[in-house]
C-alpha cells in the first residue's frame, strides 16, 4: 500500500509499504481525506521535539476513513463505517487517564507522530478510539475533528461565559476553527485579527464579525491566540477587560521568550491559560457538534490533492498564498 513517509529530513517519499495485519482489537480503516497542517512541516523538517516523534513515520493525524475489517474482538464498529479516531493513544490507566485528562497522559502515543499515520492508503486503529461519523457531515468536516478538538477542549477549560466578546489571534486553520466552535458559547461578537488581508472571507464564513490586520483598539472578555506571535500575545494582555481570560493555543518556538506585563495581569485580575491537545471528553463532543449538526466545516477546505501530488500538497502549506483554509489529500472514497 501507499504511504508518505517522513525522515526529519525536510524531503517526503511515497512509498510501498507492507500491508497492516490488524490486532484482534482494531479496525483497518481506508483513509478517504487527511488534512496536512504546520505540524506535519515540522514533522518533515526534523524541527519538532524529539520526544514527539518517531522516524520514519507514515505522516497524518488529521483524517477521516471507512472502515474495511475489523479485528475479531471488535462488535462496537462495523465495516462500511465512516469514522474519525483519536489520535493520542492515553495508556487508560496512568493518574492522568484516570482523571479524564487523556491529554496528558504520562505515556505519549500519537497517530501521525509515533505511530503510522492516515497519508496512506490503510490505517490501524484499536476500535475504542474510533468515533462513527454521521452521513449528514461532509468528509471535509470530518477530516478536521482533530483540530477541532484541540480548540474545543481549550473551550472546555475557560468555559467562555454566554454574551462574551471574544477576539481570535491569527488567521490560520485552527483561528478560524476557534473563531467557528467558540459560537457553541453564545458570544456575543467575535473579531478576528490576522497577518493577511486574503484571510478575511474565510473569517467572514467562521462567523468572525470583524477581520482586521492591525492592532484591535476593542476591550475583550475572551482572547484565544492561535498565532503563537509574540507581540501580539503581549499585547493582547492590555486588550482584555478586567477579569478577562487569555487562552494560549499556539506554539511561539522553544526559544521565544514572551514579555508579558504582571502589572496588567494582577490590576486585571486576569487568567491566562493553555491547553495542550485535547482529551477523550472535547473528542467526544467535538464529534457531537459535528454529528448533531451544530458545526459544518466543509467551508474551511480550499485545497485538496491526491496522495501522488504530496509535493505540490507539501508546497502549498509551505507557500502562505491566501485564502487558504485546510489542504487535504483526498485518498479514498
Ligand atoms: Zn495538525
Ligand atoms: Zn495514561
Amino acid at each position: 500500500m501507499k504511504s508518505l513517509v517522513a525522515r526529519g529530513d525536510g524531503q517526503l517519499s511515497l512509498e510501498e509499504l507492507d500491508e497492516i495485519r490488524i490486532l484482534s482489537s482494531e479496525v483497518l480503516v481506508a483513509p478517504i481525506a487527511t488534512g496536512v497542517c504546520g505540524t506535519d512541516l515540522e514533522i518533515i523538517d526534523g524541527k519538532i521535539d524529539p520526544a514527539f516523534v518517531k522516524y520514519p513515520i507514515v505522516l497524518g493525524h488529521e483524517w477521516c476513513g471507512r472502515v474495511i475489517k475489523v479485528g475479531s474482538d471488535v462488535d462496537s464498529v462495523d465495516v462500511g463505517a465512516r469514522v474519525v479516531a483519536e489520535g493520542i493513544i492515553p495508556c487508560g490507566i496512568c493518574f492522568e487517564c484516570l482523571g479524564g485528562f487523556t491529554n496528558r497522559c504520562i505515556t505519549y502515543e500519537e497517530i501521525g507522530f509515533t505511530r503510522a499515520g492516515a497519508t496512506a492508503q490503510q490505517i490501524a486503529v484499536d476500535a475504542k478510539f474510533v468515533h462513527a461519523i454521521a452521513d449528514s457531515v461532509s468528509n471535509e468536516s470530518a477530516v478536521l475533528v482533530e483540530p477541532t478538538a484541540v480548540v474545543t477542549q481549550g473551550l472546555l477549560k475557560v468555559q467562555p461565559a454566554s454574551g462574551a466578546k471574544v477576539l481570535v489571534i491569527g488567521d490560520g486553520t485552527i483561528a478560524l476553527i476557534a473563531a467557528r466552535v467558540v459560537h457553541a458559547w453564545h458570544p456575543s461578537e467575535v473579531h478576528m485579527v490576522g497577518l493577511k488581508e486574503g484571510q478575511a472571507a474565510l473569517a467572514k464564513k467562521a462567523g468572525v464579525d470583524l477581520f482586521m490586520t492591525t492592532s484591535p483598539t476593542d476591550k475583550y472578555d475572551l482572547i484565544i491566540d492561535a498565532s503563537g506571535a509574540s507581540s501580539r500575545i503581549s499585547e493582547a494582555v492590555r486588550q482584555l477587560v478586567r477579569g478577562g481570560t487569555l487562552l494560549l493555543l499556539g506554539f511561539t518556538g522553544p526559544e521565544v521568550k514572551t514579555p508579558i506585563s504582571v502589572d496588567a495581569l494582577v490590576n486585571g485580575d486576569l487568567t491566562i491559560a493553555a491547553s495542550f491537545g485535547y482529551s477523550r471528553k472535547a473528542w467526544e463532543m467535538t464529534v457531537d457538534f459535528l454529528n448533531s449538526g451544530k458545526l459544518d466545516l466543509t467551508f474551511l477546505v480550499t485545497h485538496r490533492f491526491p496522495l501522488e501530488k504530496y509535493e505540490d500538497a507539501i508546497g502549498a502549506l509551505r507557500n502562505e498564498t491566501s485564502p487558504r483554509g485546510k489542504i487535504i489529500f483526498e485518498i479514498g472514497k
